[in-house]
């Protein structure tokens, strides 16, 4: 087995030129602190300036919300007009906004190019959380997933993940007043999963730098005790996630055979239950109060016995973890139906008696298609309907 990702398509493909930005003005979202500074030099800001300049542009995008540099009061009116003519601060565009029944909200976003893809805030009693998606589409092809029946399109760039949270704070009202600053558990967005679309693990470095901007101190500054990624099983690339994000870190398991987890997971092929366990116990980060969960889609008849249980105890056994039990979310056509409440239950049981705890995730926003795995745009759904369209047409 190769230590390098193997990723199908490389990463220079799917990112994005960057003159393919308005005018050739660059959108300063997305850049690391670093990156901005260079950025203002280049534009010819004196290097002398640099860094208190880029410490001023990072706070009025990321602690204030701010997307005209004319409202950076703090900034002398012909550097103001410097930024104005060689930058831009951009954001993805809300195509369109669901609010489900049970308040969550899912957006559909137009990005660079014309894509499309979904984020979705989930408000809870004491938290709310935004699933975030790292790609459009995803190269693999879980075979409970809608967005596993989307090829990948491109890699979403570090501004556009960044960019997702921004949108939704904006969507929330949520950029804090000056002198004020909330408590995490105060915040209407305090929690991020990278749980939508795509496998951030297969966009290491614009994930990575997307969530240094959401945890800076002197922007949004969410906690990194606050962010969760989601992987399928990228083995190589776990230990960086500690390393170089240190985030928690949520596994989809899914299967204790690999036979069964190689047809749900396909990913399992090249790094089988007995490589991800490896790579998981080593994860540096796992400790009692910083537990590994383990993503489990509860499927009728395919992954939910009582022996399932079982073997996933052993296999699990001396992880800190917690599992996470997702019933499963029917998309149209999709060949798997969800396991009953009382199988759910009992497998929920069995693990939670062997001393790991067992939350059962509550679908939340299906009626309008927002719950786990459903995800996958409407651009591309449109463009299936058309392409697929005259061979349905009964003769
Ligand atoms: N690609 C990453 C993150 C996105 S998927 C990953 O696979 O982990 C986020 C979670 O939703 C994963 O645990 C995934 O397995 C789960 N999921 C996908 N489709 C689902 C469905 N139809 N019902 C319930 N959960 C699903
Ligand atoms: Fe991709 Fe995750 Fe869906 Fe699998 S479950 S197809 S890795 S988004």
């Amino acid at each position: 087995m190769s230590d390098a990702p193997q990723n199908p398509i490389t990463q220079d493909v799917l990112t994005l030129p960057r003159k393919a930005e308005e005018g050739g003005r660059r959108n300063l979202v997305g850049l690391t602190r670093e990156g901005l500074r260079e950025a203002l030099i280049a534009a010819g800001t004196p290097e002398k300036q640099a860094r208190m300049r880029a410490g001023q542009v990072w706070q009025w995008i990321y602690q204030k919300g701010v997307r005209d540099f004319d409202a950076m009061t703090n900034l002398a009116k012909p550097y103001r007009a410097l930024l104005v003519e060689n930058f831009t601060i951009k954001v993805p565009e809300i195509v369109r906004r669901d609010v489900s029944s049970d308040g969550t909200r899912k957006y559909l976003l137009r990005i660079a190019g014309g894509h499309e893809v979904e984020a979705v805030y989930i408000p809870e009693e004491s938290r709310g959380t935004l699933c975030v998606s790292s790609q459009v589409g995803c190269t693999l092809t879980c075979s409970f997933c809608h967005t596993g029946t989307q090829r990948l399109v491109r890699n979403l760039t570090a501004g556009e993940i960044v960019g997702q949270i921004m949108v939704a704070r904006d969507d929330l009202g949520e950029w804090p007043l000056p002198g004020r600053n909330p408590k995490d558990e105060q915040r209407l967005l305090s929690n991020v999963v990278l749980m939508g679309m795509g496998e951030p693990l297969y966009n290491f470095e614009n994930v990575r730098d997307a969530m240094k901007i959401a945890m800076d101190g002197e922007g949004i500054s969410l906690s990194r005790r606050r962010i969760t990624l989601s992987t399928s099983g990228v083995v190589p690339e776990i230990a960086r996630t500690a390393a170089e994000i240190g985030c928690l870190l949520a596994v989809s398991f899914h299967a204790t055979t690999d036979e069964v987890r190689d047809r749900l997971v396909p990913i399992n092929k090249k790094w089988n239950i007995a490589a991800l366990i490896e790579a998981l116990r080593a994860y540096p980060k796992a400790t009692n109060s910083e537990r590994i969960t383990f993503e489990y889609v509860m499927l009728k008849g395919i992954n939910d016995s009582d022996e399932d249980a079982h073997r996933l105890i052993e296999l699990i056994r001396g992880i800190p973890a917690k599992i996470n039990l997702i019933p499963f979310n029917e998309w149209p056509g999709a060949p798997y139906e969800r396991s009953s409440n009382n199988r759910i239950r009992a497998f929920a049981d069995i693990v939670y008696k062997a001393g790991y705890a067992s939350p059962v995730r509550t679908p939340r926003g299906e009626d309008i298609m927002a719950a786990c795995g459903q995800l996958k745009s409407e651009t591309e759904r449109a463009r299936k309907a058309r392409r697929t369209a005259p061979a349905e047409t009964p003769a």
